[in-house]
């Protein structure tokens, strides 16, 4: 008789330890996302923040209102649900007794998640002190962004991750994963059968990601200078997109499976050199508080990528990303060779066709096409077919979650589907850490632009970058 093989049962979470819960994470996204969670009916577990105000539960109470007001507007009845549920636990996380104090908050709860929404400095400490107290026994653990600052430091921080986590209970967020708009760039490709086959080294000429943001660092200059732009949104959000846009498909949609691609894609991208990168900052960044004078920090980078692979040998991978740029959006363009030029007599059109991901601030999807050009003559004009998401509800369709509901729910959850494993994390830092410590050029750019022109000889070859509109 065959036995049918069962998948390992995940059981859910039964309490979200919530450490930087007076931060400005938790200000902007989580509290916000708990009170959607609990407005779906789907917070039935105790919340306990930790931080070390000196305050107490009633102070984080009113915090958690003034962020649910301001970031989506306040339900009474989900938010005294979410009033219901919160605890406090003040101290300092290099200090025993505050992981005391936890375990005793925790009461009967025998499998929390604890979830480090707090500076990258205290993610080793608050690790060793939840193995020494006890409180990891049956625990997940959720990473926030970034995880390390290069390869070795990445490595360094796993290793102490798990002398207390096994890889299966650790979750590395990138929000960016928790988007419909993401998610859709591999439902899109593995769902439908026109696309799959012309998804490689015969049909793409070059694909483009560009992730513009109008704002500057926002007050957040101390960060800023930390990080620079290939740490804060390269090597994490928009090397997880690489991966959905290039990887092979997964044998099914099991967690495993899909890692198992993204990471598999990621080490074959080529690491960068400083010959395929032109660094950017914009002017006034050196007056933001928190910044050097001389900072050599930069707030924009643009890249060309490999993936040596069968599937796109030769295809250049465009990445663009920076702050003060001309708009806000994120915009995936695949450009798809010309047809040959021998039925119509044309000259070569400039846009022919391509798939187009807007993934922010509204949702596309766009096919480039070109069609006949009413008259008398054989002659085409370019049109898109698309289809756009509005963000609202629509009759008889799921809800949408925000991008932190839903990975704090697939977290309490076990699913770690949308979560960065340690190979990927590992094989992205791989391609940026040549760029991170070697000597590069910065062009200064002016606010409100494209960034520096010295970053259109990069895309020559392809026509230019795709600017979206
Ligand atoms: P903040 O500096 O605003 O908040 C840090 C939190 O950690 C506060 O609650 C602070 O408590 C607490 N904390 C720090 N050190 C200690 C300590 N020794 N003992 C007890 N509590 C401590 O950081 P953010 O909220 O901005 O960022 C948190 C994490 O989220 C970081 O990893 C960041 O990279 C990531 N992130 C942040 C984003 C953002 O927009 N802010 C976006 C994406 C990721 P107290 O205030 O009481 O000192």
């Amino acid at each position: 008789m065959t036995t049918l093989i069962q998948p390992a049962k995940r059981e859910r979470s039964d309490a979200l330890v919530f450490f930087g819960a007076t931060g400005d994470l938790a200000y902007k996204k989580i509290f916000p996302a708990l009170h959607a969670m609990a407005k779906r009916g789907k917070l039935d577990f105790p919340v306990v923040g930790v931080a070390r105000s000196g305050h107490g539960l009633t102070e984080l109470v009113e915090r958690a209102r003034a962020s649910c007001t301001e970031y989506g507007g306040l339900d009474p009845s989900a938010f005294a649900q979410l009033v219901r549920q919160m605890r406090y636990v003040d101290g300092d996380y290099n200090d025993p007794v505050t992981f005391q104090h936890l375990k005793k908050e925790l009461g009967d709860c025998k499998r929390p998640t604890h979830y480090l929404a707090i500076p990258p400095s205290m993610f080793g400490p608050v690790i060793e002190q939840l193995g020494a107290s006890g409180a990891a026994e049956n625990a997940r653990v959720v990473v926030e962004k970034p995880f390390g600052r290069d390869l070795q430091s990445a490595r360094e921080l796993d290793r102490i991750i798990h002398t207390v986590f096994p890889e299966h209970s650790v979750f590395r967020i990138d929000h960016y994963l928790g988007k419909e708009a993401v998610q859709n760039i591999l439902y899109f490709r593995f769902a439908n059968a026109f696309l799959e086959p012309i998804m490689n080294r015969q049909y793409v000429e070059n694909v483009q990601i560009t992730m513009a943001e109008k704002f500057g660092v926002t007050g957040r200059g101390k960060f800023y200078e930390e990080t620079g732009v290939i740490r804060d949104v390269i090597q994490n959000h928009l090397l997880q997109v690489v991966s959905y846009l290039a990887m092979e498909a997964p044998s099914s949609m099991i967690p495993e499976a899909i890692r198992d691609e993204q990471a598999k894609v990621l080490r074959t991208v080529r690491p960068l050199s400083p010959d395929h990168m032109v660094r950017g900052q914009f002017r006034g960044y050196r007056d933001e508080p928190g910044v050097a004078k001389d900072s050599y920090m930069g707030t924009y980078a643009a890249l060309r990528l490999y993936v040596d692979s069968w599937r796109w040998e030769g295809v250049p991978f465009y990445v663009r990303a920076g702050k003060c740029l001309a708009t806000t959006t994120t915009e995936v363009m695949v450009e798809l060779k010309n047809p040959p030029q021998v039925v119509f007599n044309e000259a070569a059109p400039s846009m022919g066709n391509y798939l187009r991901f807007r993934l922010s601030p509204q949702v596309h999807i766009a096919l480039g096409a070109r069609a006949k050009r009413p008259g008398e003559g054989m002659t085409g004009r370019p049109v898109e077919l698309s289809i756009v998401d509005e963000g609202k509800p629509v009759p008889g369709e799921g809800v949408r979650l925000g991008d932190y509901e839903r990975l704090l729910g697939d977290a309490m959850a076990g699913d770690a589907t949308l979560f960065a494993r340690t190979d990927i994390v590992e094989a992205a830092w791989a391609i940026v850490d040549p760029i991170l410590h070697g000597p590069s050029a910065l062009y200064e750019y002016e606010p409100g632009t494209w960034g520096p022109k010295e970053a259109d000889e990069l895309t020559r070859a392809v026509g230019g970058w795709n600017t979206p509109a």
